[in-house]
């Protein structure tokens, strides 16, 4: 099929290359030149594990194309993709300007009939707005129809994400519009599931705030673990082999961060007001989540006596592992905090330095674990990258000032960091 995605980020980029390696010929728009000369060269402009690969090759291959036109791209298409961002507006809503500067983009280059997708995560409701907009430019109403497509993909896992998802939900008003997408995504013989355009916005929604309520649950148990003596891993362990309950996202740490769950759970409160509903459950597991990493903070302050004239170093930048993405990551929540007490901070992070410098240019940025290490004070684990789960620990310790380790992701036992002569604190226990 003729496939163009609008906006070439974490999302529309994989979508894109993984589309054009089905073998369907996919036209990727961004309006970021510097985003497009990478993308001709091969060059993705985000770390995502295999994608590089598959970019190359649906490039060599000539299933994919860049472009900063979508007038040209939609004219060619027989499927558009809207994947531009929908950060959260001044009142906890999505900004919903890129989606419609794009609808109006496509309204005024649709020729033959086009099937309009609204991939991006959107409140609900934008499914009828896009399709609006695109009336208001006298498009006919048999010419197009708008699909919403929710996006489920986790940064990091993307293209396995992409390829292999739980589940493809697609929302139409017509059954013919769902159908072809149907038949786009069926190579991947994975479930799908066809509802109204405002079921499948809102399921988007639903689950993300799902995914966070949950990890905020085992936080708020972590936090009753510290008072109690209780180790927060073996109750998740207990709670989350009872299959009603489920292992995943039972992970108690700093809480959730990132791109789409602060952004996501807030968005949903916000639309819900709106329709007259107080959602006074996800405002406590906001509240929760916002708490949990000053607490920690909380903490090695208290330990090490206050934080001014203190070496603190953060192992990991990045909101989790496997993706250079900071957007809402708890290292700058971090950062934030030191800098405000005084402390001299230094980083490591294997992908995510970039981004950071430009934001902290205080933070000392080093190149491994073990040089992060040097003469600090306290040393926080941030992101779960799998290259700390292995360090050699005396070596590490033999580097600081005072072998303290703050593990806010548990990726260490008491046990073993005790054992190098580390002082040992985690969540949850
Ligand atoms: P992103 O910020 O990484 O990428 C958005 C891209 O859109 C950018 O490259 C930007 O230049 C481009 N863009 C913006 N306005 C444009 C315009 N008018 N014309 C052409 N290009 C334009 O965003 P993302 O992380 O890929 O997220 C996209 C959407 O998907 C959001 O709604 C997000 O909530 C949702 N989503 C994201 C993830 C994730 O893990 N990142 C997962 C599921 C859903």
């Amino acid at each position: 099929m003729r496939v163009c995605v609008i906006g070439t980020g974490y999302v529309g980029l994989v979508t894109g290359v993984v589309l054009a390696d089905l073998g369907n010929d996919v036209i990727c728009v961004d309006k970021d030149k510097a985003k497009l000369d990478k993308l001709r060269k091969g060059i993705p402009p985000i770390y995502e594990p295999g994608l590089e690969e598959i970019l190359k090759r649906t490039l060599n291959d000539g299933f994919l194309m860049v472009t900063d036109s979508i007038c040209d791209a939609v004219s060619e298409s027989e499927i558009v993709f809207i994947a531009v961002g929908t950060p959260p507006g001044e009142d906890g809503t999505p900004d919903l300007t890129a989606v419609k500067a794009v609808a109006h983009e496509i309204a005024d280059a649709i020729q033959e009939y086009t099937i309009v997708v609204n991939k991006s995560t959107v409140p609900v409701g934008s499914g009828d707005m896009v399709e609006q907009i695109i009336l208001s430019h006298g498009v006919e109403p048999e010419k197009f129809d708008v699909v919403s497509n929710p996006e489920f993909l986790r940064e990091g896992s993307a293209i396995h994400d992409t390829l292999v998802p739980d589940r493809i939900v697609i929302g139409a008003k017509k059954r013919e519009a769902a159908v072809k997408l149907v038949e786009l995504y069926s190579p991947l013989e994975r479930p799908m599931l066809i509802t109204s355009l405002q079921s499948a916005e809102l399921i988007k929604y639903a689950s993300n705030s799902f995914l966070a309520t949950k990890i905020s649950f085992i936080n708020a148990i972590s936090r009753l673990c510290e008072i109690c003596g209780a180790d927060v891993t073996d109750v998740a362990k207990g709670m989350g082999s009872d299959q009603r309950i489920g292992s995943q996202f039972l992970q108690a740490g700093l809480g959730w961060g990132g791109s789409c769950f602060p952004k996501d759970v807030q968005g949903l409160v916000a639309v819900a007001e709106k329709m007259g509903y107080d959602f006074d459950i996800l405002t406590a597991a906001t509240r929760v989540n916002n708490e949990q990493t000053q607490h920690f903070l909380d903490r090695l302050e208290k330990e090490l006596g206050g934080f001014k004239g203190k070496t603190v170093s953060l192992l990991g930048l990045a909101f989790k592992p496997n993706t250079d993405d900071i957007r809402d990551a708890k290292s700058l929540e971090i950062i934030e905090c030191l800098t405000e007490k005084g402390a001299k901070i230094k980083a490591y992070d294997p992908v995510a330095v970039e981004g950071v410098a430009a934001l902290y240019p205080q933070v000392e940025m080093t190149e491994s674990s073990y040089e992060v290490a040097t003469d600090a004070d306290a040393l926080i684990l941030v992101t779960e990258w799998n290259e700390f789960r292995h360090l050699d620990l005396e070596r590490l310790g033999s580097k600081m000032n005072r072998r303290l380790l703050f593990d806010g992701r548990r990726v260490y036992s008491r046990e073993r960091a005790e054992r190098f002569g580390f002082e040992y604190f985690t969540i949850g226990a």
